[in-house]
């Protein structure tokens, strides 16, 4: 049996306060398949930094309490991974995710039900809805006749309860809902994306899919986070 090396890619962008991370990424089982080529052409399209673990998902879950990674080596890479999401300069940090099912084929949360009390939670649930809707009218406009695959839905959860993929037990992202409690400006989306739509190789059927379903993230992602100050 060929041995599997996990690996480690890290590459700033121009912007210093976003990054878009992989931390499932990998081709052996218990990965998100793909989710590194859906991850950097979401960054740099994003201008944004990128961060990808790939084969690491059967040793460590770098997304959840270090506290339960199986060896210190393992509880190390889970804690510089979360130092970071959560670094100084960070304002908003997304995490790429593959899922097989989920109710939407895109399924993006912020991780926790809103506080409509909180005012902080009643701008982000503004970004989201701006957010959904640009992705949408993005999608309508790139979506081609001739593309293999039908038009993306779109979930966005708290605004749509039926989200699968709600990621509100997710470690990290309970972290950053603390920072904003703690009065932070920063933002976390974790993104699951459906199997059919993420590809490993360029101008292939599938590709094209990939890119124009990537191309209206960006979009809305400007739209609702980066164009609108965070
Ligand atoms: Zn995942």
């Amino acid at each position: 049996m060929t041995r599997v090396e996990p690996k480690i890619i890290y590459q700033t962008g121009e912007r210093k306060d976003v990054i878009v991370a992989a931390p499932h990424h990998g081709y052996i089982q218990r990965c998100d398949y793909y989710t590194k080529e859906v991850a950097s052409m979401l960054a740099e399209y994003l201008g944004a930094t990128l961060f990808v673990a790939e084969n690491m998902r059967p040793q460590v879950d770098l997304n959840k309490d270090p506290r339960l990674a199986p060896t210190p080596e393992a509880r190390s890479l889970c804690c510089r991974y979360q130092q970071l999401a959560l670094a100084e300069p960070i304002k908003l940090f997304i995490e790429i995710h593959g899922h097989v099912n989920g109710h939407y084929d895109v399924e993006i949360s912020c991780g926790f039900v809103i506080d409509p009390d909180i005012a902080f939670d009643r701008e982000l649930r503004s970004r989201l809805f701006v957010l959904q809707s640009a992705v949408n009218r993005e999608l309508e406009r790139e979506w081609q006749k001739n593309f293999i695959l039908p038009r993306p839905s779109i979930g966005v959860f708290p605004l749509d309860d039926d989200v699968v993929m709600k990621a509100t037990k997710t470690y990290l992202f309970q972290r950053i809902r603390d920072e904003q409690l703690n009065n932070r400006r920063i933002f976390g989306l974790h993104i699951e994306v459906f199997r059919d739509y993420k590809c490993g190789e360029v101008d292939t059927p599938t590709f094209f899919c990939q890119k124009a379903l990537v191309k209206a993230l960006a979009a809305g992602i400007n739209k609702s986070f980066l164009e609108w100050p965070i």
